[in-house]
């Protein structure tokens, strides 16, 4: 074992540990502690000791030492992705490194000291020196284990790869050269890019060693694309219902018992709620599942177009239509018709709909000559229909002809049980589309996925997921910035002050602001704004830059939807 020290014997010192402090955030009252944007667990040493007690004879030393090297190596991971976004713009490369030891440290795991520390990213040359003092790892051993023979920091050490590979971009081992778990002076690691050490692979092995964890990620990914594979033969994967709250069950038992009767079927629900995938789930469980499943926006078709889409068309029936060619209704023969936007349907085409619902057979436009059909009807709309009957828009005759079993679609926002089954649903689909493998989403994103309003619902809920998964890319979380494009650090709560003491976060860090709020109003007073003008000037920019969405805008002015709603719409400006 070689020791080498700082060629210029200088030791690396931390940078002012402030703005990591700060982004400790302590809410006693909800029962939550947040890192940046990760959550978490101020715990006993004594629970720990336990806990890994109990592993290490569970699974046996060797396998307890690669289950913790990894525990680390996650806790690492994270950390390092924590440092590039508070450190690293502002720091040189070697002080926004020492921010995962000062993060050890700040965790109570362990005193850092740098011995040395040379990097050099051009190069890919790195060497890290580290004595370990204090280390948690050695106390627990010192309360439940006779000594080892071997180093016992393996959290500590599985960490210390992680952070350094991932700030660095490159494949950086630890080794623990003295450790006092087994008897020497003091725990000391010399870290070095992977390929310098002759054992490195043997090393690597502790990462995927234990074969439950990656053996369940690569068979969780190969599942994705074996479905995503199957899903491109069959177009089922995006008709698959998911959810398991009561909302979503009690519609999808209502769409099972009536999928083998011949009864039409009217869904009900909002824009984006999923309303094609319980037609399908209709069609699948009735006696119609080999026949074809047709579904027709009644929407997206231009009016003068719609009843020869439906009914098709026969040559010379008005100019440019040169060849015969069957509708939908022709083509979803033996199966199932899905018409949704109903209530966008003109009049001539809602008559049209009728007759051939009645007399169940069709007639092509500018034909003569009829056709039988057999197509079972499910319609959807997300308007009031019944408001439309009354109004004279839509025909008492068909809405009572169709309107024979509704059921209601829940949206999103009724079923935030599901969200985070449809969040991984979609974020598995999508890491497979776009062949990348992230490492799920932040705490913090997920709690904002769960009170988020869904005015969209699940394709919103979707559309949000595939951005997150486009810009987290590889190796990365998806945090609150990827999925709602801002990154606001939860103002209240309470933060460690320069003593260790708890203080409450606007003490800390609202000085500066006070001082930039205080410069402003005195600009808006020295130049006469009125207060209204100032509220319409600043409702508007905020409107506008969050390109309309009503919602987005709201969580920029930190106020509700609701209220900002309200505004928008006092002002006539929504
Ligand atoms: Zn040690």
């Amino acid at each position: 074992m070689t020791t080498s020290t700082p060629s210029d014997g200088v030791t690396p010192r931390y940078p002012d540990s402030r703005d990591i402090l700060e982004k400790l955030r302590f809410l006693p009252d909800e029962g939550q502690i947040w890192l940046g944007e990760q959550r978490m667990l101020l715990m006993q040493l004594q629970t720990m000791a336990a806990f890994r007690h109990e592993i290490i004879h569970t699974l046996g030393l060797k396998r307890a030492k690669s289950f913790f090297l990894r525990l680390g190596y996650h806790s690492g991971l994270k950390d390092a992705e924590l440092a590039r976004a508070v450190r690293g713009q502002e720091m040189s490369v070697e002080d926004g490194f020492l921010t995962g030891p000062q993060l050890h440290s700040l965790r109570g795991l362990v005193k850092v000291i740098p011995l040395a520390l040379e990097i050099d990213p051009g190069r890919g040359h790195f060497y890290g020196e580290f004595e370990w003092q204090d280390s948690y790892e050695v106390a627990i051993i010192e309360q439940l284990e006779s000594a080892l023979d071997e180093p016992v920091c393996w959290m500590q050490l599985g960490y210390a790869c992680a952070y350094s590979s991932q700030f660095l971009g490159q494949e950086i081992q630890y080794r623990e050269v003295e450790c006092r778990g087994r008897g020497d002076a003091r725990c000391r690691i010399i870290g070095k890019p992977a390929h310098e050490w002759e054992d490195h692979a043997t090393f690597a092995e502790h990462f995927r060693e234990d074969p439950l964890i990656d053996e369940l990620y690569e068979l969780q990914s190969r599942i994705a694309y074996l479905e995503d594979d199957i899903a491109r033969h069959k177009g089922d994967e995006h008709y698959r219902p998911i959810g398991q709250s009561p909302a979503f069950l009690g519609a999808l038992d209502l769409i099972d018992r009536a999928a083998r009767s011949e009864v039409p079927i009217l869904l009900l629900g909002e824009t984006g709620s999923g309303k094609e995938i319980m037609a399908h789930r209709a069609h699948q469980q009735s006696d119609r599942a080999e026949g074809p499943f047709v579904a027709v926006n009644c929407a997206a078709i231009p009016p003068d177009l719609i009843e020869s889409e439906l009914f098709g068309v026969e040559k010379g029936a008005y100019t440019g239509a040169v060849q015969s060619r069957a509708g939908r209704f022709e083509r979803a023969h033996g199966g199932t018709l899905f018409l949704d936007e109903l209530a966008e349907l003109s009049p001539r085409a809602q008559a049209a709909l009728l007759r051939a619902l009645q007399e169940k057979q069709i007639e092509r436009v500018g034909g003569q000559q009829s056709y039988a059909i057999d197509v079972r009807i499910v319609a959807a709309t997300h308007g009031d229909l019944m408001e439309r009957v009354q109004d004279g828009r839509f025909r008492a005759d068909l809405f009572y002809r169709l309107n024979a079993y509704p059921v209601m679609i829940p949206p999103l926002r009724e079923r935030r049980d599901d969200i985070r089954l449809l969040a991984e649903h979609f974020l598995a689909r999508f890491e497979c589309h776009y062949h990348v493998k992230t490492l799920g989403f932040s705490d913090q994103a997920m709690a904002m996925l769960r009170v988020h309003p869904w005015p969209g619902n699940i394709r919103e809920l979707q559309n949000l997921i595939e951005r997150g998964v486009i810009l987290a890319g590889d190796g990365n979380s998806i945090n609150e910035q990827a999925l709602f494009g801002q990154q606001p650090l939860p103002a209240r709560g309470q933060v460690l002050g320069p003593g260790g003491q708890l203080t409450s976060a606007l003490d800390e860090t609202g000085g500066e602001a006070t001082t930039r709020l205080a410069a402003l109003c005195q600009s808006i007073l020295d130049g006469g704004i009125s207060l209204d003008a100032l509220e319409e000037a600043l409702l508007e920019q905020a409107y506008r830059e969050a390109g309309s969405n009503v919602s987005a805008a709201a969580r920029r002015l930190g106020m509700s939807r609701a209220a900002l709603d309200y505004r928008l719409k006092k002002r006539g400006m929504l």
